[in-house]
C-alpha cells in the first residue's frame, strides 16, 4: 500500500510521521504549484471550493509518483466538505486512476468506523506501535505550530527581508527529518534558535501593527493557497497572529471536549449574538475571532476564505456589524485559482496603511471620523 494525502500547509510533517512510524509507505504529493492548480481546476466542477481543486491536483500528482491509496478526511454539517471525498474519488476514477480512497470520518460519527479505517491503512501495526506513531505525530504537530508562531513574531523585526522565512523552512526540514520524539524536540529547540538568530539585529519597533487571521482552515493554514498572506504582512512589519492551527483543530475535533483550547471556546461563545448557530467550517469561529482580537487590542483582522465558501460568506455578512460595533477593521480576502498576486499585495498594503493611520490618529487623541473600516 502506497498512501498519499492532500497537502495543507505543513501538515504533511506530522501526517508523514504518523504513517511512516506505523510502517506505512507514504508517497507525498510534490509541493503545490501552478501545475497542481491547473490540473485540479481542469478536472473539478467549476464552482467547487478551491481546496477541493487543489486536493484533486495533489492526488493526480501523487498518483503519477506511484501512490495507490488516498487518505482523506470526512466531515459533517451544512457545508460541502462532507461529500468532497466521494466527489474526489469519482473524479479520479473517471480520469482512469486506479486509486483506493479511505475516508476518515470525524469520531463523532462513530469511533468503531474510524478505528476500522485506520486499521485498514496501518495493517499489521499493533496498538503499541500505533500509539508510538501517534505520539511522534502529535509532538511534530505541536512543533510545526510553534515554529510557525515564532516566525510570525520574528518576521516583522528581521533586518534582512526573507531571512526568517528561510530559517523557518530550514527548521521545518530539520523537524521533518527527526525520527524520534527526542529528536523532534531537539529540532524544535534548534529551529526556534535559528529563526531568532536570522532576525540579525532586530529592527527597533517596540509596537508593530498587530493583525489577527481568521477564516476557512485550509486557506488559513496553506501558504500556497493564500499566496503567503502571513509572510507578506510580516515583511511589511506587521505581527501576525492566528488561533487556527493543526494542533487546535486536533484538540477541538478529535479529542474529548475538555481538551478544546480556551481560545476556541471563547471564539464560539463570543460569536453570539451575531451568529448563534453552527454554519459549517469555521464560520462561527471567524465571527467570534474578530471579537477576541478586538478585546486583545489588535489593530485589524484579515479573513481568508475560498471563493464561494458558504460558512465564511455567512461570517463575512455579519462581520461588517462586528467591525463597526468593536471598531476594528476587517479585510476579507476571497481567493481562488483566478486571484492575481499583484491585486492581493495592493489590498494588503492599503489595509496596513489604513491601520497605521488609525494608530497615528488614536495617539493624537483624534476621533476615527473619516476612517472607514474596509
Ligand atoms: S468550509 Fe468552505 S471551503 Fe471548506 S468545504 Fe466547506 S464550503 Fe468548501
Amino acid at each position: 500500500m502506497r498512501v498519499t494525502f492532500p497537502r495543507m500547509g505543513n501538515s504533511h510533517i506530522p501526517l508523514r510521521a504518523l504513517f511512516e512510524s506505523a510502517g506505512v509507505e507514504v508517497v507525498l504529493p510534490p509541493p503545490s504549484s501552478r501545475r497542481t492548480v491547473a490540473l485540479g481546476a481542469r478536472h473539478s466542477p467549476e464552482f467547487a471550493c478551491f481546496p477541493l481543486k487543489l486536493n484533486i491536483g495533489n492526488f493526480i500528482e501523487a498518483a503519477e509518483s506511484g501512490a495507490d491509496t488516498m487518505v482523506m478526511a470526512g466531515g459533517i454539517g451544512p457545508c460541502r466538505f462532507g461529500y468532497y471525498a466521494q466527489v474526489e474519488r469519482e473524479i479520479l476514477a473517471d480520469m482512469g486512476f486506479d486509486l483506493e480512497m479511505v475516508v476518515l470520518e470525524p469520531p463523532c460519527t462513530g469511533w468503531v468506523g474510524l478505528a476500522s479505517r485506520i486499521r485498514k491503512i496501518t495493517g499489521g501495526c499493533g496498538v503499541t506501535g500505533l500509539l508510538r506513531a501517534a505520539r511522534l505525530a502529535w509532538v511534530k504537530c505541536g512543533a510545526v505550530d510553534e515554529i510557525e508562531s515564532v516566525s510570525r513574531k520574528a518576521r516583522p523585526v528581521e533586518r534582512s527581508r526573507g531571512a526568517v522565512t528561510r530559517a523557518m523552512e530550514e527548521a521545518l526540514a530539520l523537524l521533518d527529518d527527526a525520527g524520534t520524539v527526542t529528536a523532534a524536540r531537539k529540532a524544535l529547540a534548534a529551529g526556534c534558535e535559528m529563526i531568532w538568530s536570522a532576525t540579525g539585529f532586530p529592527v527597533d519597533d517596540p509596537e508593530p501593527i498587530r493583525v489577527g487571521i481568521v477564516g476557512e482552515i485550509f486557506m488559513v493554514l496553506d501558504g500556497f493557497s493564500n499566496m503567503d498572506v502571513e509572510r507578506r504582512l510580516g515583511e511589511m512589519g506587521v505581527e501576525v497572529h492566528r488561533f487556527l492551527s493543526m494542533g487546535e483543530w486536533v484538540r477541538s475535533n478529535l479529542l474529548p471536549k475538555s481538551f478544546m483550547p480556551h481560545e476556541a471556546r471563547e471564539m464560539v461563545a463570543l460569536a453570539s449574538p451575531y451568529l448563534n448557530y453552527f454554519v459549517g467550517g469555521h464560520g462561527v469561529e471567524s465571527v467570534g475571532g474578530v471579537r477576541v482580537y478586538a478585546r486583545l487590542g489588535f489593530d485589524g483582522v484579515v479573513q481568508i476564505m475560498p471563493f464561494t465558501c458558504m460558512p465564511e460568506i455567512v461570517a463575512q455578512s455579519v462581520l461588517k456589524n462586528v467591525s463597526r460595533d468593536h471598531s476594528i477593521p476587517v479585510l476579507t480576502l476571497s481567493l481562488d485559482e483566478h486571484t492575481a498576486e499583484a491585486g492581493l499585495q495592493t489590498r494588503l498594503e492599503a489595509f496596513v496603511d489604513l491601520l497605521k493611520r488609525r494608530r497615528v490618529m488614536k495617539a493624537a487623541g483624534r476621533t476615527e471620523e473619516g476612517v472607514t473600516p474596509l
